[in-house]
């Protein structure tokens, strides 16, 4: 089913992201992830498309996996930074072989050393076009709730807005971990008739290192609340697992009550912990489910 039409026949729509395993591990690893995520009954999982080498072909063959052996809906993310046409084209072909029909066109980021390569793509939105000409895809696109570290805000709402035009049908926040953030960017997107489903991805932060990394990537405020319960386990890994899950918890909570669309949960392929916050919505969940 094309996750756009989630979106109209049930809320909350509740989604995972996993990654594909690193080339040292066998890819029989991920399965048994996906094995415990499948009891959870997401509505649909996305797997991240990696930075470059042989991972990259992993994606195609774990979302199809997804579709063919679990019956759970696949999001297949795929990046257009320094890709040939021809080299999305064969992608293409091959997630349509598989049945796999949406994709989380995103246009990656650019490498550490800041090289040259020369692709046929600038930007998501030219990915997008690109999809968008072959009917039979959902394509979801990524939108920045604090703005996006390359661009100042008003650029990069009107960049959305080109995202949007070029026929993206949802669209899946980077991580924050103050939920005003989210809803004045909604506000905003009203405002500028963006009326797609807006999609809160909520990252469960439950160790010290994972905290620095993804700041380092994309910038995400951290609010002194959440601040002073890292710095205070900081070295206590099982006390910050735990405020770490509560922390992720209250967001979603906070988000579902304000009759958000969906959440998307950044597993990091945690099984035991996304099964916790599972536990702790539950009821929340279900009476939402009922009503709406
Ligand atoms: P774009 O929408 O192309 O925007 C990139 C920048 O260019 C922005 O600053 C924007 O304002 C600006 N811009 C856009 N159009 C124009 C234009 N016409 N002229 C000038 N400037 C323009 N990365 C991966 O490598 N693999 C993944 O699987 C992955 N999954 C992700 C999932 C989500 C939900 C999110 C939020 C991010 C993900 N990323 C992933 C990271 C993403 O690739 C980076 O954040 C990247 O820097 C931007 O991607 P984008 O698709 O938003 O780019």
């Amino acid at each position: 089913m094309k996750i756009k039409n989630l979106y109209k026949i049930k809320k909350p729509v509740i989604s995972f992201e996993i990654f594909p395993p690193n080339e040292k591990y066998p890819i029989e690893s991920v399965y048994e992830t996906i094995d415990e995520l499948a009891k959870l009954k997401p509505d649909f999982i996305s797997v991240t498309y990696g930075a470059g080498g042989t991972i990259r072909g992993r994606t195609v063959e774990i979302a199809s996996r997804i579709k063919k052996v679990y019956g759970i809906e696949p999001l297949s993310h795929l990046t257009c930074f320094g890709a040939k046409n021809n080299e999305i084209e064969d992608i293409l072909k091959k997630l349509k072989k598989n049945n796999v029909e949406n994709i989380l066109a995103l246009r990656g980021d650019f490498p550490k050393d800041n090289s040259e390569i020369k692709g046929d793509f600038k930007y998501a939105s030219k990915l997008i076009e690109k999809i968008k000409k072959e009917k039979e895809f959902c394509v979801g696109a990524a939108f920045y709730p604090e703005g996006h570290q390359e661009t100042n805000d008003l650029l990069d709402l009107f960049y959305l807005k080109e995202k949007v035009k070029e026929g993206a049908d949802f669209l899946i926040s980077q991580i924050f971990f103050d939920n005003n953030y989210f809803y004045d960017f909604k506000n905003k997107c009203d405002k500028l008739g963006i009326n797609i489903p807006l999609i809160p991805g909520i990252i469960p932060v439950t160790n010290a290192k994972q905290i620095n990394k993804i700041t380092e990537l994309c910038g995400s405020t951290i609010p002194p609340k959440f601040q002073k319960i890292l710095t205070r386990y900081e070295n206590n890994p099982e006390a910050l697992k735990e405020a770490g899950i509560a922390y992720a918890v209250e967001q979603i909570i906070d988000l579902l009550s304000s009759g958000v669309p969906g959440i998307h949960i950044y597993t990091m392929n945690k099984v035991d912990v996304v099964t916790e916050i599972m536990r702790r919505i539950k009821y929340v969940k279900e009476h939402l489910q009922e009503v709406n």
